[in-house]
């Protein structure tokens, strides 16, 4: 096969010339921007079921779900509809509503690592509040956080850093008060010894330690559950809680998320994404003991005007209702699996240095022959200009994926048999032109 001709990408253009004289980099968050790939950035006009299409009209399947909320795919019927019907009695009141308690009590009667809880408007916000509370709750300073697992952009978390730091070469942000970053410890995934040390000298400073449920990032960085109960005696021996930043893998690889995958209780988790159902929503919960420090009960200060908005709730609530049905993380990850296994198939067969991580439904591809990546160190920065190869043969042959090698790809119950056919005729025709450069 050869390479396909670009598509059309004029109006694209032409929004984002505009977009550039608005947003810095011509976005509002910066991996869109495309920089590491080819091209400018497509802009999407609508999306339904695992379709996407853009100013241009190009149409496209989607791998990339908004980064992961679109579980069911876009403009879920359900979703839709519940929003829509929502929405006739007003959009926000700042004021309680019985949506918060239906969204609340899907999460905690189907999960049993949360006792209460609190909604917030983003996974950066759930994140910052939980580890205020850590520290709040342990009266101690110190996180520590794993290289290249991405957090939000709270301050202290922005520290080697994955997704769009990671993309842009630069794992820890400008602006951030050193005296703050001192505050965070960051070690290597996967190394026992690093995280025993970092107790031992700062055994009572240790407030908590997170960790992404798992690290999808930074490539897809699958821990073993010994390391995993490891980090979990550690933090118990020691008084620090375990944060499960489960952003990306709560509601995507079960309803209990990776706790449940690697049969750990953390003491913290948070949510976002999947429970918004691509509206603006995240959340952090645990032990009603640690949750009762929270004010207005305890000292530990968090808000938000548009917590708990009725319109994002009822996007939640019809997502969340959706997954409950029997038998629906069973489906969906079975077909995920064996998509990655007949691309890995391919791959293998032809001796590409190539190989598809996978997990539930969310999956990365690394231009490596390493099976087992578990570490930011382990991936080559070089082995991106293969995926932007890659990245830019999928547009042309109608296949959307998030525009960085760093970030992971998920599979919705939108993707039909015939989707994933058709999406795995376009890799494998793409990996033959990326590996005959
Ligand atoms: N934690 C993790 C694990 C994430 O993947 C993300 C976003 N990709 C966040 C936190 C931040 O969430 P948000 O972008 O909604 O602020």
């Amino acid at each position: 096969s050869s390479s396909k001709p670009d598509i059309s990408r004029a109006k694209s253009a032409e929004l984002y010339e505009k977009a550039k004289t608005y947003f810095p980099g011509g976005v509002n968050s910066p991996v869109r921007a495309f920089k590491s790939v080819y091209g400018t950035p497509l802009f999407i006009s609508k999306g339904d079921g695992c379709t996407i299409w853009d100013a241009d009209d190009n149409q496209f399947i989607d791998f990339c779900g908004s980064w992961g909320p679109l579980i069911l795919g876009h403009n879920h019927p359900k979703v839709r509809e519940k929003v829509v019907s929502v929405m006739q009695n007003g959009m926000s009141f700042g004021a309680p509503t019985a949506l918060e308690n239906e969204l609340a009590e899907l999460i905690i009667k189907n999960n049993s690592f949360v006792e209460k809880i609190r909604f917030t408007s983003s996974g950066t916000e759930a994140v910052m509040s939980a580890i205020r509370l850590a520290r709040g709750f342990t009266g101690r300073n110190k996180i520590i956080k794993f290289e290249g697992c991405y957090h939000g952009h709270t301050d202290s978390l922005l520290v080697k850093a994955g997704s769009g730091l990671v993309t842009f070469g630069e794992t820890s942000s400008a602006g951030i008060p050193p005296a703050f970053a001192n505050e965070t410890l960051v070690l290597p995934l996967n190394d026992l010894n690093a995280l025993k040390e970092a107790f031992a000298s700062f055994k009572e400073d240790i407030a908590a330690v997170i960790i992404e449920g798992i690290p999808a990032n930074n490539g897809l960085l699958i821990q073993d559950k010994e390391y995993i109960h490891a980090l979990r005696e550690i933090c118990t021996e020691n008084k620090a809680l375990l944060i499960f930043d489960e952003v990306i893998t709560g509601f995507r690889l079960g309803f209990e998320g990776a706790a449940a995958y690697y049969d750990v209780v953390p003491d913290l988790v948070t949510y976002g994404k999947i429970i918004g159902g691509g509206l603006p929503v995240g959340m952090f919960g645990g032990k009603a003991e640690i949750m009762g420090m929270i004010s207005p009960d305890g000292g530990v200060y968090q808000g938000g005007t548009l917590s708990g908005n009725p319109v994002a709730m009822a996007a939640g609530i019809a997502q969340l209702t959706e997954l409950s049905k029997s038998g629906f993380y069973k489906d969906l990850n079975k077909k995920a699996e064996e998509f990655c296994e007949s691309l890995q198939r391919f791959a293998s067969a032809r001796n590409y240095q190539f190989k598809v991580f996978n997990v539930g439904s969310i999956f990365w591809f690394a231009f490596s022959d390493n099976p087992a990546i578990k570490t930011a160190a382990e991936i080559d920065p070089a082995s991106m200009e293969k995926y932007k190869v890659l990245h830019r043969e999928l547009l042309n042959r109608g296949i959307y994926f998030g525009p960085s090698g760093y970030e992971v790809g998920f599979v919705s119950s939108a993707h039909t048999k015939i989707d994933l056919e058709k999406a795995k005729r376009a890799i494998f025709d793409s990996l033959d032109i990326v590996f005959r450069k």
